[in-house]
């Protein structure tokens, strides 16, 4: 079992310095309580904390570490790299090679252009959205987070086609009015919400498939019919592919479902961990941006060249080796099959939601189709599984809202390891 003596003390010392201790909340175990484990390196699927304990990880720090933390290839192009300067401010080769890449590898995209992280990816494709349509509102889906920009931190009134009412302070009214909430899943929902705002949406943007009210898949029919109400209506959809892009497939969701977005956004992973996003899309509303067009956006570090070969010797690996997708999803299916097996022997309530290589247990006996259905998740139980889990080396999210990532550099064995692990706790649960 493991000490955290260390990490105890460095979280002691971090409150006193950083707001919470941590620089992005859900790390502080907030909703699971306990201390936050303080890391110290990583290699594989290998984390080592400050105390010197393993853990088998399943963050693959949110997604992009998809071939596994410290990749030889990626770490020798950075150090590489690195000797010519960390930053120009100024264009460079490398960024033509990335963004060609991606061009390559995406359906339906002509240009990209590089930012730093999620946030600024999908604040801009909607900024992007609003100059190309000349309408103000979009609609996001309850349960769908697409980084913490002002218009992104709303939730519904009572009716999903009222005005949102911000639920962060610091978010005004005012920004609040322009954003729509509708229920994943719920199509005659959306055509509610786009009926009584109608001629005034610039776009829907999604998570194609949701990994941020835990794992939440898209029924049958639900992308396409988006698809249409938007061409019908004039509507850009935009599929959030940062957690979705270069995961589910070399073309990400759109691939993965056949269904066509009208700008699609990156994040992590196109950094090979290194902090960069990006939005793209096809040459008939790309040039709208500055400098070619009027809807400006910009940033000093963007298209970092660290950043850069980091993202572009990761991308060149999955692009070259598509065998890494249909690995993952025999993974996360073996995965699903042994979590199936114990969480059914344990007796508690369940439901397990998978696609590709993400994957999320619920403590419910409900089916997981939407933010409603996830929060009937149990509050108690999923706490003491994510403690009793990594007690025994197992590096799970800490919030049941999130899904798990799978890297490529996981092993069966360390697989069994983690079947093992879940009937472990699962019993220890019931004591
Ligand atoms: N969109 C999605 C789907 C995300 O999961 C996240 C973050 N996890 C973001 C946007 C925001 O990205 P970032 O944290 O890099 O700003």
């Amino acid at each position: 079992m493991h000490q955290y003596k260390r990490s105890s003390e460095l979280f002691d010392q971090a409150q006193q310095y950083i707001p919470g201790g941590v620089n992005s909340p859900v790390r502080a175990f907030k909703s699971v309580g306990g201390t936050p484990v303080f890391i110290k390196k990583a290699k594989g699927s290998i984390l080592t904390d400050e105390d010197d304990n393993e853990y088998i990880d399943y963050i693959s720090s949110w997604g992009p570490m998809i071939l596994g933390h410290a990749h030889p290839s990626v770490i020798k192009a950075i150090k590489n790299k690195v000797e010519d300067s960390t930053s120009f401010g100024a264009p460079t080769g490398l960024e033509i090679d990335i963004a060609k890449l991606i061009v390559d590898m995406v359906p339906n995209i002509d240009k990209v252009r590089m930012v730093n992280s999620g946030t600024e990816a999908c604040m801009s494709a909607i900024r992007v959205a609003r100059g190309y349509t000349g309408k103000n509102k979009f609609i996001k889906f309850e349960g769908c987070y697409h980084g913490h920009s002002d218009s992104f931190l709303i939730k519904a009134g009572s009716g999903a086609s009222t005005f949102g009412e911000p639920n962060s302070p610091g978010v005004t009214p005012g920004t609040a009015n322009d954003t729509l909430t509708a229920k994943y899943n719920d199509i005659e929902n959306v055509k509610q919400v786009v009926a009584d705002n109608k001629g005034e949406i610039a776009a829907i943007i999604i998570e194609a498939i949701a990994g941020n009210m835990g794992c939440v898949l898209p029924k049958k029919g639900f992308l396409e019919e988006l698809r249409q109400i938007c061409d019908e209506e004039g509507i850009l959809l935009i599929f959030d592919e940062v957690m979705s892009g270069f995961r589910l497939a070399k073309g990400g969701a759109q691939e993965y479902f056949g269904v066509k977005a009208d700008l699609v956004t990156f994040g992590k992973v196109i950094g090979g961990g290194m902090p960069v996003g990006a939005y793209a899309g096809p040459d008939e509303i790309m040039k709208v941006v500055s400098p070619v067009g009027p809807v400006y956006q910009a940033g000093t570090l963007s298209g970092n060249p660290i950043a850069m070969i980091a993202g572009y010797t990761l991308l060149t690996e999955l692009n070259e080796k598509p065998q890494h997708f249909t690995e993952l999803a025999d993974k996360c299916e073996y995965l699903h099959k042994g979590l199936d097996k114990v969480l059914a022997d344990s007796g508690f309530a369940y439901k397990i939601n998978r696609c590709g290589s993400m994957i999320s247990v619920f403590f419910t006996d409900v089916d997981v189709v939407d933010f409603d259905t996830a929060a009937t998740a149990n509050n108690e139980l999923f706490p003491k599984f994510f403690h009793e889990m990594l007690k025994r080396g197992i590096y799970l999210p800490p919030s049941s809202f999130e899904s798990y990532f799978l890297s490529n550099s996981l092993t069966y064995e360390m697989l069994d390891k983690t079947i093992q692990a879940a009937k472990e706790s699962l019993e220890a649960m019931k004591a």
